[in-house]
């Protein structure tokens, strides 16, 4: 075994894989610079650091199940003049979810609201959080089948665990009296220590009907809006945009598609 070889080897047993696969032209690198031996160590450290980082980001992204990935920055904010950019740059930060706090979108159809709550879940993952993406027909479904087999805390204990949990389309199925109480009962579980991302196409006034039922509504919503930022987004469906411009649609047709 030559010297580097050697040195890969004890890099892969310590598993510091970046430093292993590119030892050859990190050290070449290094050879040309005139850093002193911290220097060249702080070096190593960071870039094993960074890789890590980004391997932790990539597997937390596959893990949050997202309908798409986009980020704030593929975000046209002069489409939406409704969003206040810096207020969801300052969201992008996260302290609220150290917090255990809440974000909602609201909004209608094709205005961005998924799109916002994938980013900030994406900058979530960044920074370490654990998060998990589900629209609320699937949560409710699944919440209604593990009732039904007699697994229900054990799937509240799965939905309780992300640091992060978003819950998109709220409002465009309407949920049983069952449904319903399931809901409450992981919002409840979460209030005050799990941070959600919630978006809805229905003004909370109109979450009673949402629900079934106003009292159900009204005791989620007092939990839910405890500690919690809501960004109502208004405008038109960008998705229309895109069809407009494609010349799919016309004007005609989107005032009767609206
Ligand atoms: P909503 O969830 O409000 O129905 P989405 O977030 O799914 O809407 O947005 C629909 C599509 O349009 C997505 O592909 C999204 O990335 C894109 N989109 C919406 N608003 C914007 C915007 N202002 N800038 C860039 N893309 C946007
Ligand atoms: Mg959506």
């Amino acid at each position: 075994m030559s010297g580097l070889e050697q040195l890969e080897d004890g890099l892969r047993n310590l598993k510091l894989h970046r430093l292993a696969d590119h030892l050859e032209i990190f050290l070449e690198d290094a050879g040309k610079q005139t850093w002193t031996h911290a220097e060249f160590l702080e070096k190593a450290i960071q870039e094993e650091l960074a890789s890590k980082r980004d391997k932790r980001t990539e597997m937390g992204t596959r893990m949050a199940r997202f309908p798409f990935v986009k980020t704030l920055d593929a975000f046209d904010f002069t489409y939406q003049p409704s969003i206040d950019q810096r207020r969801l740059k300052d969201l992008a930060a996260c302290r609220w979810i150290e917090n255990g706090e809440n974000v909602i979108f609201l909004g209608p159809p094709g205005v961005g609201k998924t799109h916002m709550a994938v980013a900030l879940g994406v900058e979530a993952i960044r920074l370490g959080y654990r998060t998990m993406f589900i629209t609320a027909q699937a949560l409710i479904g699944n919440l209604t089948k593990a009732h039904s087999e007699n697994r229900l805390e054990e799937k509240l204990k799965g939905y309780t665990q992300p640091r992060l949990l978003i819950i998109d389309e709220i409002g465009y199925i309407p949920i049983d009296r069952l449904g319903a109480n399931l809901f409450f009962q992981l919002v409840s579980r979460r209030y005050e220590k799990g941070a959600m991302i919630l978006t809805s196409n229905q003004a909370f006034s109109n979450w009673g009907e949402v629900f079934g039922d106003q009292i159900i509504a009204t005791a989620i919503l007092d939990r839910v809006l405890h500690h919690s930022v809501t960004v109502n987004i208004k405008g038109e469906s960008y998705r229309l945009k895109e069809k407009l411009k494609a010349g799919i649609l016309n004007r005609k047709q989107e005032a009767s598609a609206a």
